[in-house]
């Protein structure tokens, strides 16, 4: 017998379990269909056993520091399985909650794998249910490259099952996973280098960004190599060998990781049965108010291409909601500044326009300030690892439009100014708020 439900969402990761919770408590009558843990990648493969990790790395550094104001303490090793099996309790404590909270609102959980028959009708495991409408949730999974031997190296996925840490492990990919992963490995020990196929990280990012975390982590050891294309990786009882287009190589390694992008969860989806159009990458375009050109069958989060985060997905999931089951006529998510935080050590925060994006949307009527110094945290010690920040306005009433950090506590900071620039502040509005000191956050307010 086919089931019926107002709401199909298939998907249970942190746009999906959003929308669906959101429309419930509106009174519809929704399910949520999941082919793995609930969740999905934030929980766990990807934000939440990622921060555990950072903040393991963050402590390393911390407890180095802890010398220059007297603490007489020794750094003996890190047990990284140890710190694995309560990471990995966590999460299943929070799919749990994530079980649970279904159950409170109703929501029904269809376990399997999803895939459509036609536009109103799904099926799994041979049982088939239809909605009114239908949101594709599926988020994404990570790239791997075409070449040999690209089978003996992991992604994302595989590092969060390392059960122990690796020695040598050569990283690919210039993006922020791959520099988040390459600056926790090295920060827990690992002789860590990252193959560029440019010449830069981060390089969708303010340029500023990318070449002060390059700085940071080469003082911290991390190795890079520019321009290096792979072709090939190869295992000899040394390790494993990444090849170049140009005949360099890298290694040997323990691990190779890449980390070169994120592809569409959408193989198993049978989208042409339903006539919902994909992009050439196989992403599902939707227009601003989530609708995929099927008109009750939407997409959010990952699966759309449009800033991969998990609170984009929630927002947008909530809105979706909002609109279709809460009288919200006209209710959407803006994807113009969207703050984000990049965990390498120290932690870059960012938000709204780089320099060279105000330059082509505002031309000449734009100014930068920015600020490089070591911050207190560093006064006592012989390292120091500076901060840097810039801020972007434009317009005659010197709008900020841009707010860029890389720094201890950039993390923490930059939310509260997010704010303040979605607000419309502008840099008179920053230079008029009194500053808190000592802090490394009062440089925002001061700069000149
Ligand atoms: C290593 C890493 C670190 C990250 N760090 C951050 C961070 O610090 N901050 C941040 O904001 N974002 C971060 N992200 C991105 C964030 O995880 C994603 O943007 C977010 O999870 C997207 O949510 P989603 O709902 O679109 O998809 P997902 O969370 O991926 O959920 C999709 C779900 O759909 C399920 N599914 C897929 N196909 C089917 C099917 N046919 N049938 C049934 N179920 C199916 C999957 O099993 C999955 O559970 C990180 C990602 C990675 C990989």
């Amino acid at each position: 017998m086919t089931r019926h439900f107002d709401l199909l969402v298939i998907g249970g990761g942190s746009g999906g379990l959003a929308h669906a919770q959101r429309a419930a408590e509106y009174g519809a009558r929704a399910a949520v269909i999941e082919n793995g843990p609930l969740g999905g990648t934030c929980v766990n493969v990807g934000c939440v056993p990622k921060k555990v990790m950072w903040y393991a790395a963050h402590h390393h550094h911390q407890v180095e520091q802890a010398a220059d104001f007297g603490f007489a303490v020794e750094l003996q090793g890190h047990d990284w399985s140890a710190l694995k099996t309560r990471r990995d309790a966590y999460i299943e404590r929070l799919n749990g909650i994530y079980e649970s909270n279904l159950g409170r609102r109703d929501v029904a959980l269809l376990r399997g794998t999803a895939s459509f028959v036609d536009d109103r009708t799904i099926a799994i495991d041979g049982e088939t249910y239809t909605a009114e409408r239908i949101v594709i949730a599926t988020g994404g999974y990570p790239s791997v490259p075409s070449i040999p031997g690209a089978e003996l190296g992991i992604t994302s996925d595989g590092f969060f099952e390392l059960a122990e840490r690796p020695d040598r492990v050569a990283v690919v990919g210039s993006g922020y996973i791959s520099v988040e992963l390459a600056g926790v490995l090295n920060g827990l020990g690992a002789e860590t280098q990252v193959l560029l196929r440019k010449d830069a990280i981060l390089r969708d990012f303010d340029p500023m960004l990318g070449s002060e975390a390059r700085a940071a982590m080469e003082a911290a050891g991390v190795v890079f190599a520019t321009g290096f294309v792979p072709v090939s990786v190869t295992k000899s009882a040394a390790g494993l060998v990444v090849t170049a287009a140009d005949g360099r190589t890298a290694g040997p390694v323990d691990t190779v990781l890449w980390a070169i992008g994120r592809s569409p969860n959408v193989d198993a989806l049978n989208l042409a049965a339903a006539g919902v159009a994909t992009d050439d990458n196989g992403f599902v375009p939707v227009d601003d108010f989530q609708a995929t050109n099927v008109s009750h069958i939407f997409a959010l989060g990952d699966v759309t291409g449009r800033a991969a985060l998990t609170p984009v997905a929630i927002a947008a999931g909530r809105r979706l909601a909002d609109r279709l089951y809460g009288g919200m006529a006209g209710r959407h998510l803006e994807y113009r500044c969207i703050p984000t935080v990049v965990f390498t050590h120290p932690p870059i925060g960012t938000v709204g326009l780089s320099e060279e994006e105000a330059r082509a949307e505002y031309g000449e009527d734009v100014k930068v300030y920015q600020s490089r110094f070591n911050p207190m945290q560093y006064a006592l010690s012989e390292t120091k690892v500076p901060t840097t920040m810039k801020l972007v306005t434009a317009g005659d009433d010197a709008r900020v439009v841009g707010c860029h950090i890389i720094g201890d506590g950039a993390d923490e900071i930059l939310q509260g100014f997010a704010v303040a620039i979605r607000m419309g502040a502008t840099k008179k509005q920053f230079d008029d708020t009194v500053a808190i000191h000592p802090t490394s956050a009062e440089e925002l307010v001061t700069m000149r």
